[in-house]
């Protein structure tokens, strides 16, 4: 027998008219290109939202399942985007501006954009591909300086777009079960691949995200959004946020450390979203100048992870919690946080570091397991280290245009790639991903293990390790090493004395590198293929 409950869809547009219903003065602040700050409110990204819709629909024919893509900072018109494009019932592309323009171009005609709307300060990363985009019929331009110019061709500016369409036509309307935004793959292990979400994963996801036992998101909240909104949406905060009534600040591209603690102390931030490379900068930034306390009270990292000793820094320094999440694109993203439930009171302090280090439970509705080498299900034991397993409501269950079965188990989860173990209170934590474990002399080494280890020493500011081939042992692991400052001295000596103390012999490093920097990928994660390049090449 069925329910005789309402069919109510869950759709994007649903999160805006509730946000600017119940939270109309709620405000959206965005530090812009140029350094100037806009400041506005919940039912004003509402009423242009409906503008931008009608554009679409009635000046270029948008229709359902178009695609229309972004190549934009995080600000407010890329949030009307994020509502307007849905909205019009078309899919949100934002494309990654810092891949390489053999990416971009793939990621476009892959996708088949049809408008892309770019803010002016990237235009140059799209003018030298631009004749190789043949289903882009026109480009947007967004916050355009009074003597901008571009070699684009069909541009058009974005208030000029907007201004005179009305604010009050009717969303298009969808299934749930529609295509709402896309994401590609940041392509760190292999080409870049589409995630197509739908307006129910992206409602559900903001839902869950939200809820206190997982990121907490009120409208108490003032949330600082570091993480691109053209990197897997924000981590699909500014729907969360929207949704919840948390008032967002927008730093567009002034990510230095400098600025976005200026923001953090002049908008009284009290929650902010970013990965470790951000917040590495940003506690020696703190830590250089002097500064005792901060507004913020929670600080959201994940996308790779937090070291227990950043961790600690900053609660014992600041008294500023970092909440620990774990996720993929394929997961919009977030599938786990780590936040301590009541019977971790009791733990030490140590203790309680340690375990909000750790990549958390999973959220309601996704379901991770960890599957051995030998395909058997593993029990959550906190012992059993095998692949990462996951589904749920807002987890890929095809890639876009792909047929990528091999990345799906015959029962139907998805394999994230990544190892770890699951302890008995549920709590995930990740030792590697598959592609960069080292294995030497038949045993595993958890690269991710050794990096956090080094980087708690007090002379070291960043640490990766990737393997090396090796005559005897097939692989061995190879430290690289940034050192907090150029006078500092390290020896590998002291850094494998340092190790010893938590490592097996075996487990540590025989070479050290010392470098300036660590290769990045372009959403700031240590880029491990291209060291491996690197080392191969001896340019290392
Ligand atoms: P890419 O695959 O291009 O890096 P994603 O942003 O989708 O793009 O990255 C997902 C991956 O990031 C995960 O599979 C995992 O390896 C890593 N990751 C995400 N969050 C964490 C975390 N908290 N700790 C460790 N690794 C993480």
């Amino acid at each position: 027998m069925l329910g005789l409950m309402m069919d109510y869809p869950l759709t994007i547009p649903s999160i805006l008219e509730h946000g600017a219903r119940i939270f109309p003065g709620k405000e959206i602040i965005s530090y812009l290109p140029d350094k100037t700050r806009h400041q506005y409110t919940f039912l004003d990204l509402y009423k242009r939202s409906k503008k931008l819709m009608h554009a679409l629909r009635y000046k270029f024919g948008v229709k359902k399942g178009d695609m229309v893509g972004t190549f934009a900072w995080n600000h407010y018109q890329h949030l009307e985007l994020y509502f307007a494009i849905p909205g019009a019932g078309a899919v949100c592309h934002t494309i990654n501006i810092r891949l390489s323009s053999s990416q971009t171009e793939f990621i476009i005609n892959n996708a088949e954009d049809r408008y892309v709307f770019v803010d002016a300060t990237l235009v140059s990363l799209l003018e030298p591909i631009a004749s190789l985009l043949p289903t882009v019929e026109a480009y947007i331009i967004l916050n355009a300086a009074k003597d901008f110019s571009t070699s684009l061709s069909n541009c058009i500016h974005y208030e000029d777009l907007i201004s005179d369409c009305p604010d009050d036509s009717a969303w298009v309307e969808v299934s749930e079960h529609d295509a709402s935004a896309m994401c590609f793959t940041s392509g760190t292990t292999g080409l870049p691949k589409g995630v197509l979400y739908s307006h129910r994963s992206v409602c559900l996801h903001s839902i869950m995200a939200s809820l206190p036992n997982y990121v907490c998101i009120s409208s108490s909240n003032k949330m600082l959004l570091i993480v691109p909104q053209f990197h897997v949406m924000a981590w699909g905060f500014p729907f969360a946020a929207v949704l919840c009534g948390a008032a967002l600040v927008l730093p567009s591209s002034l990510l230095q450390p400098e600025a976005l603690i200026k923001m953090i102390i002049d908008e009284k931030v009290d929650k902010a979203a970013g990965v470790p490379t951000i917040w590495q900068g940003i506690y020696a930034c703190l830590k250089k100048n002097g500064h005792s306390s901060l507004p913020l009270k929670e600080l959201l990292v994940g996308g790779a992870s937090m070291p227990a000793s950043l961790i600690e820094n900053y609660q014992k320094d600041f008294g500023i919690k970092a909440l620990h999440a774990w996720g993929m694109t394929e997961t919009s993203p977030v599938a786990s946080v780590s936040r301590l439930q009541p019977e971790h009171d009791a733990l030490s302090e140590y203790e309680k570091i340690n375990r909000r280090a750790l990549q958390g439970q999973q959220l309601p509705f996704v379901e991770l397991r960890i599957v051995m080498e030998d395909g058997v299900v593993a029990a959550w034991d906190g012992k059993s280290v095998g692949e990462i397993q996951v589904r749920g409501a807002w987890v890929i269950g095809d890639y876009f245009k792909t047929n990528n079965r091999e990345s799906f188990s015959e029962d139907g989860w998805f394999k994230t790639g990544d190892v770890g173990v699951i302890d008995k209170e549920g709590y995930l934590q990740i030792t590697d991903r598959a592609k960069d474990l080292i294995k030497s002399g038949g045993e595993w080494i958890s690269s991710v293990a050794l990096e956090v280890t080094i980087m708690a020493h007090a002379k070291v500011k960043e640490a990766a390790v990737i393997a090396i081939p090796d005559e005897i042992w097939t692989e061995r692991p190879l430290a690289v090493v940034v050192l907090n400052e150029e006078k500092d001295l390290l020896s590998p000596e002291e850094i494998k004395n340092f190790l010893a103390t938590s490592f097996a012999k075996y487990q540590i490093p025989d070479k050290f590198i010392f470098r300036q920097e660590i290769p990045k990928t372009s959403v700031g994660k240590f880029d491990k293929k291209r060291m491996r390049q690197l080392y191969t090449e001896g340019k290392l």
